[in-house]
């Protein structure tokens, strides 16, 4: 099987690891730079979209932010998994508000702000705070504004309206800043045929609107249960093949929605040591067609990311239970090189496990361990 990824990042790495073992071939294609690439060495394959398209079986992609005729183009093929509607709704915030709300799915409250006049309508109606965030092109939390007094809002404004004038397509969401417990995300996959199996929630911490650690352990099954019905009602509503993920916030044991993201999620990288079948080996089984793999997870663990930095001190590979997974890109300040895994057979070993790794990590590098590690209970 040959499965064509539209996008060439770590994603795409990920899929093409898991996927040798089932003799699925990954190709990547740059949107960037129209160009095909192997997605381990990045080695240049060929070039142009129609002949991506023609060698592909299948067509899926690592992430939302895709021109619209190069979607188009793969939809027409008739190969295109989980498809140009989904992965829209996940790249336009506007159309993903709309998909939640034909699911009936709760979500913070919101209003499109296109003028000076909507932001007036919306700051009177929604009440403050509120959080606004760019429809278009918005991820690890860019393109952002919070606004809290009210005599901060003409700044507010100016920066929104300032945006909005550089780009004629966009738009702004904006919603209730909710007051949340924790946030949570849910990763799953569907098959073709309907079936949908969901992994455990797992607890997300952000530094700087930047995924930091995700935690999987054993679950709250009413909040569990409660994320499963959700997933299903927009996977289903989406007739959604492939790996689907969405973010969560806990507030006082009832979810609220917050975003969604068509494809596997960072959240979900922990699966890789810590779940029988992964994330990145389910979506190629729902694109491709094969019976789904078994989402439980086999131990708790903790997923670190390695933001802007290409190398990490060598003696933490000595730890038990931890793994680490390079993504072979240049070091930019704050991207995203690679992640760690840790897994232990119970919490309180993953804690002194967890409590071991901070001491040898670079505080600078990862910011903020500590205080993650006395969440943890
Ligand atoms: P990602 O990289 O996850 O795609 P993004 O840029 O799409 O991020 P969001 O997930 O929408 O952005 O928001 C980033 C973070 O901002 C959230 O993880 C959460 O911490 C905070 N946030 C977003 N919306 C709200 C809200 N309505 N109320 C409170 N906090 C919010
Ligand atoms: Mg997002
Ligand atoms: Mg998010």
């Amino acid at each position: 099987m040959k499965v064509l990824v539209l996008g060439a990042g770590q994603l795409a790495r990920m899929m093409a690891l898991a996927g040798a073992p089932l003799n699925i071939a990954i190709s990547a294609y740059d949107v960037n730079s129209d160009a095909v690439v192997h997605p381990l060495t990045q080695q240049q394959l060929g070039s142009g979209l129609a002949n991506a398209i023609a060698d592909a079986d299948v067509i899926t992609a690592e992430f939302e932010h895709i021109p619209l005729p190069i979607l188009e183009q793969c939809q027409q093929s008739g190969k295109f998994l989980p498809g140009s509607d989904a992965i829209q709704a996940g790249g336009d915030r506007r159309l993903e508000k709309a998909l939640l709300t034909r699911c009936g799915v709760a979500s913070a409250s919101y209003s499109v702000i296109n003028n000076e006049a909507d932001f007036k309508q919306a700051v009177s109606s929604l009440g403050l705070p509120l959080i606004f965030k760019s429809a278009l092109a918005g991820y690890d939390g860019k393109g952002q504004w919070r606004l809290k007094e009210p005599t901060q809002a003409a700044a507010v404004w100016q920066q929104m309206a300032d945006f909005l004038a550089a780009d004629s397509k966009q738009a702004i969401v904006v919603e209730q800043f909710i007051s949340f417990n924790r946030e949570l995300s849910l990763v799953g996959v569907r098959a073709a045929s309907g079936e949908v199996k969901v992994y455990p929630l797992t607890e997300n911490h952000h530094v700087n609107g930047v995924l930091s650690v995700s935690l999987a352990r054993q679950v709250n099954e009413q909040l569990q249960q409660q994320a499963e019905q959700k997933f299903a009602a927009i996977a289903n509503g989406l007739n959604y093949v492939g790996v689907l993920a969405i973010e969560f916030f806990e507030v006082n044991g009832n979810l609220l929605v917050n975003e969604i993201a068509p494809r596997v999620h960072n959240s979900g990288h922990w699966t890789q040591q810590g779940a029988d079948v992964c994330q990145f080996e389910n979506h190629l089984r729902a694109v491709t067609g094969m019976p789904l793999g078994n989402t439980e997870l086999l131990r708790p663990t903790l997923m670190i990311n390695i933001l802007g930095e290409d190398s990490a001190p060598a003696a933490i590979l000595s730890l038990a239970g931890l793994h680490i997974h390079w993504y072979g890109k240049a070091k930019r300040p704050g991207r995203k090189m690679g992640h760690i895994n840790l897994s232990a057979n119970s919490l309180a070993e993953l804690k002194a496990r967890f409590a071991k790794l901070i001491d040898l990590l670079p505080a600078v590098a990862f910011p903020e361990l500590e205080q993650m590690l006395g969440q943890i209970s």
